[in-house]
């Protein structure tokens, strides 16, 4: 599209149009503002729920509660919506709300400067450069595929995928097919593709932790009474989201409610796998809720079929025409798909991103992610993160999170719009970042004897979850709190000036 330049300048530029940055968008409209762009590089929103399209892809957070509490959708089908209709669910937002004029799809952010001269954030993309007084980034964490290179590769002669970039012109019925990985990806594909495949090699480095999924579908019935009362809509959001934070309690390692929850895990695998060695090999070896505690009722029968083969250790390396994992058996394989996960603890867009002096948010973040209140980072002025650092969870709904990172940048952005530069000092980031560091010792997630995600392997800080119950978040990350942050006025210019002036 040929854009004049008033329109690739504008107030707020947001990055991403996954929940984040939609959420962002919509709330904006909302207050009746119209100077913002959404630069996203898919074709449409939705962020992991546009590119996780593989088979099986569902929430594991019941939909009433993951979605917005601005945007409550009567309709849900069941539990936990399908990946397909939490999109589309994310298109009728956006298409209601009025966001969709203010996204540029199909538009990669190669690389994104701070103008110290004229105060801007400057964004060169694939679609030519746009420029704004203010930055959102909201790219999350869980949106770059992790594909790890094994040896011998290169000369595998099927295919090979990640989860999050499915090929779905390989048919995979009747095929050979090896998935590598056992994380919330792996356990929705492996039983998906059991059904068809002639085999399926699971390749497993570490055994997951499944309990018991309770996915009832809404009846037409009930459907019909959540559109006519709300406030049913909203008990059962509020239901959910307490029954979640009473979990919490056990990620702070507290024994009792660790021996419940992984009793209530165990007795779901030996409901289900009579054979002892076979359950041997499916039970995890560290601490319950290390990593994310998954849910499904039909992962662990899966393995009970002739054609699943379960190969412990991981893979090692391919030959051009199997898998070798790591008792060195090679399985011959047609397919390889790569349920491993995403590039979440260094972002790369944070490689892209230079602030004040030059300075990638890479390097200023060489012990990992980090920023005040989890969404401003010093050195990088006018910029706030929503769904960035520290706000992951791993028991309750993203959403909540995301919603009261919006309240804190919408304050933020009315001072930018006045003509400020809000900088947090770095003094305040460093007694927040020991705050929370205080708060992740002793949680299952550092303590726990796993290897996950959440903890960057750089400095083994936790990075990406939020270490407390989630209605704290709000709590202590809200409101919005000018007085950490240095503030100079800009001169400035408004867009039109600015070109009157060129
Ligand atoms: P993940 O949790 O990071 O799991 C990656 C899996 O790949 C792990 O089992 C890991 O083994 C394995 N792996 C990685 N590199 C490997 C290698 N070189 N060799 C062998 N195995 C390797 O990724 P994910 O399953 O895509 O899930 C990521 C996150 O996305 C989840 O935690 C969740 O937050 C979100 N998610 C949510 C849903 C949902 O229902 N809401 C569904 C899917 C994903 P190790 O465990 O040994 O490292």
């Amino acid at each position: 599209m040929n854009q004049s330049a008033t329109e690739r300048r504008t107030g707020v530029l947001i990055i991403g149009a996954g929940f984040a940055g939609l959420g962002l968008g919509v709330k904006l409209r909302r207050q009746g503002r119209e100077d913002f762009l959404i630069l996203e590089r898919g074709h449409t929103v939705g962020g992991a729920w546009r590119d996780n399209t593989y088979p099986g892809a569902e929430c594991d957070v019941p939909s009433h509660l993951y979605s917005f509490s601005f945007s409550l959708n009567p309709n849900w089908t069941k539990m936990h919506a399908p990946q397909g209709e939490i999109l589309q669910y994310m298109e009728d937002v956006a298409k209601q709300e009025g966001v969709l004029p203010h996204a540029r799809f199909n538009t990669n952010v190669e690389e994104i400067r701070w103008d110290e001269q004229r105060k801007l954030w400057q964004a060169e993309t694939s679609q030519g450069t746009y420029e704004a007084e203010a930055l959102i980034m909201a790219v999350g964490y869980l949106s770059d595929a992790k594909l790890p290179h094994f040896e011998g590769m290169d000369s595998f002669q099927g295919a090979v995928f990640h989860s999050a970039e499915w090929e779905h012109d390989v048919d995979l019925e009747g095929k050979r097919v090896a998935v590598i990985g056992s994380g919330a990806s792996a356990i929705q594909i492996i039983p998906e593709v059991a059904k068809t495949a002639s085999k399926l090699v699971s390749l497993q480095r570490s055994a997951a932790y499944v309990t018991p999924r309770h996915d009832p579908y809404y009846t037409g019935a009930q459907k019909r009474m959540f559109a006519r009362k709300p406030e049913l809509m909203e008990q059962a959001r509020a239901d959910l989201f307490w029954a979640n934070e009473e979990r919490y309690a056990q990620r702070r390692g507290t024994e009792t409610l660790i021996e419940t929850v992984t009793q209530a895990a165990l007795s779901h695998l030996r409901a289900q796998v009579e054979d002892e060695e076979l359950r041997r090999r499916l039970t995890p070896d560290y601490t319950i809720g290390c990593k994310r505690i998954l849910k499904s009722n039909d992962y662990f029968p899966t393995f009970l079929r002739d054609n699943v083969v379960l190969a412990d250790g991981g893979a090692t390396r391919v030959t051009p025409t199997g898998i070798v994992d790591a008792g060195g058996t090679e399985h011959e394989v047609d397919v390889i798909i790569a349920a491993t996960g995403f590039e979440a603890t260094d972002i790369p867009m944070a490689s892209k991103t230079f602030g004040r002096n030059g300075i990638s948010l890479h390097d200023r973040w060489d012990r990992g992610m980090e920023a005040y209140k989890t969404t401003a980072v010093s050195g990088f002025p006018n910029l706030w993160f929503i769904k960035g650092p520290n706000t992951g969870l791993g028991h309750n709904s993203a959403i909540y999170i995301a919603e009261a990172q919006i309240d804190y940048v919408l304050e933020a952005l009315e001072q930018v719009r006045s003509g400020q530069v809000l900088e947090v000092r770095a003094a305040e980031q460093e007694t927040y970042m020991q705050e929370l560091e205080k708060l992740s010792e002793g949680t299952v997630w550092l303590s726990g004897g796993c290897a996950s995600w959440y903890v960057d392997p750089r400095s083994g800080r936790l990075t990406t979850l939020w270490p407390d119950f989630s209605f704290t978040f709000r709590e202590v990350n809200t409101p919005f709190d000018d007085t950490v942050y240095d503030i100079t006025q800009n001169s400035h210019t408004s867009p039109a000036e600015e070109l009157t002036n060129a």
